[in-house]
């Protein structure tokens, strides 16, 4: 049955981030449940990536799932430009009074590109209405923000952006600080400044995720914010990944000294339930398109803008963030995921690992390509061990849902210790 509807998948379906002719055939899910993937032959797997950093309370939560059905039956799909309701509202409330304090309102789409999209537009257009345009933007090396146009423009990623380098934004780069000092990363950022008007920074706060979960230095990236600030440029924090918990604290931004202007949220946002982006502002910026003169408004729109029943899974989903239950589980991973980087870090076939609030992630001591034959073989070790995980070249790294058991945990850090007697 499985190799039945991969079969058939094949025909017509054209797979993100895939090169079809080398890759294998997809493979069938039928159900998820908790932390569990199970595919059409009945085996499970250890969602260990909570499915790209979404369902971080565990798949079909019906505490999630409860709310959605119910709304699903009151009020569906609406036109937000003119029309508002009860979901929308609530999260908006609900997330300003969790959000850093300088953030004020919040502009609703569809996933984290179109959120990256919006905040990029509203730093430029920020600028234009001020009547001082700045085309520039900065951002830092391999950062990643998404695939639309003006994201991947900003993310420096080349295996995603490759083809379109120098046909989009203009983007400077600097590098990610590397100690408190951040010295190189600051210079080049002087260096930017003096030559190029720019905008507004877009940074994924303390670790960039697609970049293979690098951490960086909180107080060396403070340092970049405050001079960056000073410039009058936009500070826009990506915290598609980083939301929600991931890093320990509700919000990554709140570990830095600086609150960001703009930040940008999906991903775990709707709790894997229903794709949704919301981009949040201070009033400093909402104020520059607060106007008499309509043009000075900011004219972008999806066709599912603050869709209801996305609206009620994130007011679902940040009810539960907040009970002591998820934060308990939260602070359990924590531990557990420093303890076990201590451990593995001694082993000599790991360059580094590192941690951050519920992420854990390895370097092997191996070279390989990002989407190259270690990457799939590596794929395939924890596949046959009941582990979900996407190797990024030679990084191995776990972001379980928050209702992982201690059990399981353990489960997943055998299977990494495994890997590790078994790679040459
Ligand atoms: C995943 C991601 C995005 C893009 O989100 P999509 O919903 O896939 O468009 C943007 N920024 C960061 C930091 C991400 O991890």
């Amino acid at each position: 049955m499985r190799h039945n509807l991969s079969q058939r998948d094949a025909k017509h379906i054209w797979h993100p981030l895939t090169q079809h002719k080398t890759h294998a055939k997809s493979h069938a899910l039928s159900r998820a449940s908790g932390v569990y993937l199970y595919d059409t032959e009945g085996k499970a797997y250890i969602d260990a990536i909570s499915s790209w950093y979404t369902a971080v309370y565990g798949h079909c939560n019906d505490r999630i799932t409860g709310p959605v059905a119910a709304q699903m039956q009151q009020l569906d799909q609406v036109v937000f430009s003119g029309f508002t309701h009860e979901p929308a509202v609530r999260l908006s409330e609900k997330l300003i009074a969790r959000l850093p304090g300088n953030q004020e309102k919040l502009f609703f789409s569809e996933n984290g590109s179109t959120a990256v999209e919006v905040a990029i537009k509203m730093a430029l257009q920020y600028h234009h209405n001020l009547g001082a345009p700045r085309p520039v933007l900065l951002a830092f090396e391999s950062g990643f923000h998404g695939d639309t146009f003006g994201a991947l423009s900003v993310s420096g990623l080349s295996v995603y952006n490759g083809p379109f380098e120098g046909m989009a934004l203009e983007v400077r780069r600097i590098p990610v600080p590397r100690d408190a000092a951040a010295t190189e990363s600051l210079h080049a950022l002087e260096r930017v400044l003096e030559e190029a008007p720019v905008a507004g920074f877009i940074y994924e706060p303390l670790v960039q995720g697609a970049a293979a979960m690098k951490t960086h230095d909180p107080e060396g990236l403070g340092k970049i914010l405050l001079r960056v600030r000073e410039s009058g440029a936009l500070l826009i924090a990506d915290e598609v990944m980083t939301g929600f918990g991931k890093t320990g604290t509700f919000f990554a931004s709140e570990q830095l000294p600086l609150s960001p202007d703009l930040i940008c949220l999906s991903k775990a946002l709707t709790a894997g339930l229903l794709p949704m982006g919301i981009t949040s502002c201070s009033a400093a910026v909402f104020g520059a398109f607060y106007s008499d003169s309509i043009e000075k408004g900011f004219f972008h729109g999806h066709t599912y803008t603050a869709n209801p029943l996305a609206c009620s899974a994130a007011l679902a989903a940040l009810e539960l963030l907040e009970t002591a239950e998820m934060q308990q589980n939260i602070a359990r991973i924590t531990a557990s995921h420093a303890e076990f980087a201590r451990k593995v870090s001694q082993h000599p076939r790991v360059r580094e690992a590192r941690h951050i609030g519920v992420i854990f992630a390895m370097d092997l001591a191996v070279e390989g390509e990002r989407y190259g034959n270690l990457r799939d073989t590596l794929y395939s070790f924890f596949m046959d061990r009941g582990v979900y995980l996407r190797p990024l070249g030679n990084t191995v790294y776990i972001l379980p849902p928050y209702v992982i058991t201690n059990e399981e945990l353990q489960k997943l850090y055998q299977a990494l210790e495994e890997v590790l007697e078994f790679i040459r």
